[in-house]
């Protein structure tokens, strides 16, 4: 490794993406200034955010009150944000809502799926997913497994290919891993699973806003997904517990129309007629009918501004540009820390390939990578530690510098060439890692 810290420097200034950083207020220059490689677990505050909220408490909510609803557009706002996010991921207006949790958003949409599949491959009972897969998607898709008398079929990455076949009723997919950062083909397996009568839903929460995505593919329908949900708070930067997304090929949505299927959480904002008050329910046409309650409308202002930053990006190369950049931070990121850490147990778990990987990279230690990781965020690196064994470090091309790359690293050999991770104090859990 021949890089130097001149050298990352050199990378920034020649970086097309690097005025985007300014739209976030990152404590830098201040005592408490930081590396922030976490933004896949909690984005960083975009700078328009808290004027935004501001005015929307103060003006449209404290002023003009309920009649805000229609007067500064609230009752749109899972629509107009949706339309922005849809835009990012290769689908289009009207197929995305904002609404509730992703983990919410996953029972929905995975109970429709079931729906669809009890009625076009009735004897299938089985549902597919990553044993790896984050534990909510697998908590919910086991929930449902035991009410609707399907099976919840787990197994390796690799493995997955050769479970598509004509047992297979959903088959539910995290796109990128959050331990390992391994991203799935998301067309080719839309394609074998289509090939085999079945259906597919992708979470996409380490995707959206980090790598590209192309929902609807590049070809025939059957290339494209059929359910989606998303994570805001992550790379959309939209703010602690930001409401979540939700997507459905069109194809589907309007059969759920003319057959008047529902998604199992129908709430009165879900019905085609909310404000007619009828006693029975009639679910919204499109994807309208996945929203179930009142949206909350201050996060959704502030996601709106997490979104927006990744619009900005149009104007610097856009999605293209992100992931050169990604694949470039990651890249280096793992070269350094092979180089410069040998010797001290880190095993990368991230490919090694850069198009199988998101914008992550995750490395194990056998001992336990968790007082490691504490040194290293006293020491003002963020980063995170997914037990037992993973310590994660997260690449947000928007704000993240080649030089933040390069001081990361550096910290890391100090932490572990001095030993000092051993003191007591950074091995005491905390309650979220
Ligand atoms: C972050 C994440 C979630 C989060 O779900 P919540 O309902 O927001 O807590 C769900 N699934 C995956 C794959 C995630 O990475």
């Amino acid at each position: 490794m021949t890089m130097t810290r001149q050298d990352c420097l050199a990378l920034d200034a020649r970086d097309e993406l690097a005025p985007l950083r300014d739209l976030f207020d990152l404590p830098d220059d201040t005592p408490e200034a930081v590396i922030y490689l976490d933004g896949n677990s909690l984005g960083a505050l975009p700078r328009a955010t808290a004027a935004r909220v501001q005015q929307v408490a103060a003006a449209e909510w404290g002023r003009d009150l309920i009649k805000s609803w229609n007067t500064a557009g609230w009752i749109d706002l899972p629509q107009r944000i949706g339309d922005k996010i849809a835009s990012l991921l290769g689908a289009g207006p009207g197929e995305l809502i904002v609404a509730d949790s992703t983990s919410v958003n996953l029972f929905k949409a995975l109970s429709a799926a079931l729906d669809l599949a009890q009625r076009d491959t009735p004897g299938r009972k089985r549902i597919v997913s990553e044993r790896f897969n984050f534990p909510t998607d697998l908590y919910i898709a086991e929930s449902l497994a035991r009410q609707r008398g399907f099976e919840l079929v787990l197994a390796e990455a690799d493995e997955i290919p050769a479970l598509i076949d004509d047992r297979l009723a959903v088959l539910m997919l995290t796109h990128v891993n959050y331990r390992s950062g391994r991203m799935h083909r998301m067309e080719a397996t839309n394609l074998a699973v289509h090939a085999a009568g079945a259906l597919v839903v992708w979470d996409l929460a380490h995707s959206a806003g980090a790598v590209p995505v192309n929902l609807k593919g590049s070809g025939p329908r059957a290339g494209a997904a059929d359910f989606a949900v998303g994570c805001g708070y992550k790379y959309l930067n939209g703010g602690p517990g930001a409401p979540a997304f939700v997507w459905v090929h069109p194809t589907i949505t309007a059969r759920m129309d003319a057959e008047q299927l529902w998604q199992p959480l129908s709430g009165w904002l879900g019905h085609a007629a909310p404000f007619q008050f009828t006693p029975d329910y009639h679910p919204a046409a499109g994807i309208g009918r996945f929203i179930c309650g009142t949206p909350p409308v201050l996060s959704l202002a502030a996601l709106e501004c997490g979104v927006d930053t990744m619009l900005a990006a149009e104007a610097h190369g856009g999605q293209p540009a992100l992931r050169r950049k990604s694949i470039a931070l990651s890249e280096l990121f793992i070269a350094l820390v092979e180089a410069r850490c040998a010797g001290h147990g880190l095993t990368l778990q991230t490919p090694r390939d850069a198009a199988q990987r998101g914008s992550q990279a995750s490395f194990a230690r056998a001992d336990g990578g968790y007082p490691i990781m504490q040194a290293l965020i006293a020491r003002g690196v963020i980063g995170d530690f997914r037990a037992p064994d993973i310590l994660r470090f997260g690449f947000t091309p928007l704000y993240t510098r080649f030089i933040d790359v390069w001081d990361a690293v550096e910290h890391l050999v100090q932490v572990l060439q001095t030993g000092e991770w051993q003191q007591a104090r950074f091995n005491q859990r905390a309650a979220v890692t």
